[in-house]
C-alpha cells in the first residue's frame, strides 16, 4: 500500500503535548479568563524574552502585526514601502491597506530580499523597508539596517516564518522598529486558530499597539487614544502558545536534524538546489524545507502522486494576480524561484521513517 506523509499533522503533535494543552484549557475555562488576562500577559513576557526585546504585544494575526506596525510608524497615503517580490501576500497587503504604495524588490538565491536592489528602489517618498525572513532563514539584516539608517527609513521585520532564527545571536524580530509574528496553525509556533504579535523595544510603539488592538482604549484609564481596531490575541490561544513556546527550542533542534537528513541524502543530485546556505553567523531554523527542482511541477506532482504532501508556494507570484492591481515590474529571481519551489514535509511530528520515505520518493524521481 502506498504510504502517505503529511506536510504537517497537528492532531499528532497535539498528542505529544496533550497533558499540558489540556491543563491550560482547563485552567482558562474554569477561571473564565477569556480576554486580556494573565495568560496573555505571561505569553507576551515569555515571547519578548525569547526574541530579546523589551515588549511583545499579542495580536489577532501576522497580518495585524504588519498593519499595526505600519500605523505605529505613521505610514500612510503618499508613502512608499519596500517589500520583497517573493513573499506571502500579506506583507504587501498591509502596505496597500494603510494607503501607502508597495515598491517591490526582487529576491536573491536564498529567497530573501536582494540587498543590491534595495537602494536603487529608494525614492524621496520611501518611508520604510519590510524585509521578510522566509522559511526560517533571515534576510541580511546588517545591510538592511545600514541602508535604512543612511536613508532614515523604518524597518519592520516580517518575521512570521522565523521564530528563533538569528544572526550572530541576535534574534529575528529584534532588529527593526518591530518584529511581526504569526501564530497561524502551521507556523513553527502555531495556535489552534489565528494569532500574531509584535515585538519591539520602543515603548511608544508598544503602547500604541496595546491601545489600538482594543479599539484605541487605554485599559487602565478608559481613555480613547484614537480610532482603533479589534485585533487582540485571544486569551485561550495565548495559554496554548505559552505551552508550545516552552517546547520550541527542542522543536527547532528536531527541525535542524530533519534538514540534515535531507541534506545528507539529496545533496549530490545536480537538478536540486537545497536550502543550505553558508553565511557566517546566520542560524537557519527551517520553518520550511524549500528546495528548488529544475523539473518544477513535474517533480512536485511526482511527490504528490506517491503520497508525499509538498507545498509549492508560490507558483504564481502575488504581483501577477491581476485583481491586486500592483504595478509590478519583472523580477527574474522571483520568477525562477516560483517555477522551481517545492517544500518537503518539515514538522516535528513527522518521524524518521516518514522522512526516509520522502527521501526515497525524491531519489526515485531522479532514477536513483
Ligand atoms: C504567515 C505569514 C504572514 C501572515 O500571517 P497571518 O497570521 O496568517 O496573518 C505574513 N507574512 C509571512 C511571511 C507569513 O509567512
Amino acid at each position: 500500500m502506498m504510504r502517505k506523509v503529511r506536510f504537517v499533522d497537528p492532531g499528532r503533535l497535539y498528542q505529544t503535548i496533550k497533558d499540558e494543552i489540556d491543563q491550560a484549557y482547563f485552567d482558562v475555562m474554569t477561571q473564565g479568563d477569556l480576554i486580556d488576562r494573565s495568560q496573555l500577559r505571561d505569553f507576551e513576557k515569555n515571547l519578548a524574552a525569547f526574541v530579546g526585546t523589551k515588549y511583545a504585544i499579542g495580536l489577532n494575526s501576522g497580518y495585524d502585526a504588519l498593519h499595526m506596525s505600519l500605523r505605529a510608524a505613521g505610514i500612510g497615503p503618499g508613502d512608499e514601502v519596500i517589500v520583497p517580490a517573493h513573499t506571502f501576500v500579506a506583507t504587501c497587503s498591509a502596505v496597500v491597506n494603510v494607503g501607502a504604495t508597495p515598491v517591490l524588490v526582487d529576491v536573491a538565491d536564498d529567497f530573501n530580499i536582494d540587498i543590491t536592489k534595495v537602494e536603487p528602489a529608494i525614492t524621496s517618498r520611501t518611508r520604510g523597508i519590510i524585509p521578510v525572513h522566509l522559511s526560517g532563514w533571515m534576510a541580511d539584516m546588517q545591510s538592511v539596517m545600514e541602508i535604512a539608517n543612511k536613508h532614515n527609513l523604518f524597518v519592520i521585520e516580517d518575521a512570521c516564518q522565523s521564530l528563533g532564527s538569528s544572526i550572530n545571536g541576535k534574534r529575528a524580530g529584534s532588529w527593526g522598529l518591530t518584529g511581526c509574528w504569526s501564530f497561524y496553525p502551521f507556523k513553527m509556533l502555531g495556535g489552534y486558530g489565528d494569532g500574531g504579535a509584535i515585538t519591539t523595544d520602543d515603548e511608544e510603539v508598544a503602547n500604541f499597539a496595546r491601545r489600538m488592538r482594543y479599539n484605541g482604549e487605554d485599559r487602565d484609564s478608559g481613555e480613547y487614544y484614537g480610532h482603533g481596531f479589534t485585533c487582540l490575541l485571544d486569551n485561550l490561544q495565548a495559554a496554548f502558545l505559552d505551552v508550545k513556546l516552552r517546547h520550541l527550542p527542542s522543536w527547532i533542534a528536531r527541525r535542524k536534524a530533519i534538514a540534515d537528513r535531507y541534506r545528507q541524502a539529496l545533496s549530490d543530485i545536480p537538478d536540486l538546489v537545497l536550502p543550505h546556505y553558508t553565511k557566517p553567523g546566520f542560524d537557519h531554523v527551517y520553518q520550511n524545507y524549500t528546495l528548488r527542482a529544475k523539473q518544477g511541477t513535474v517533480f512536485s506532482e511526482h511527490m504528490k502522486a506517491h503520497g508525499v504532501e509538498v507545498l509549492t508556494q508560490f507558483r504564481k507570484p502575488y504581483y501577477r494576480h491581476e485583481r491586486l492591481k500592483l504595478l509590478a515590474g519583472y523580477f527574474p529571481g522571483t520568477e525562477a524561484i516560483s517555477r522551481e519551489v517545492c517544500s518537503l514535509p518539515m514538522a516535528v511530528e513527522i518521524n524518521d521513517d516518514e522522512i526516509d520515505y520522502v527521501i526515497e520518493t525524491t531519489l526515485k524521481f531522479f532514477g536513483r
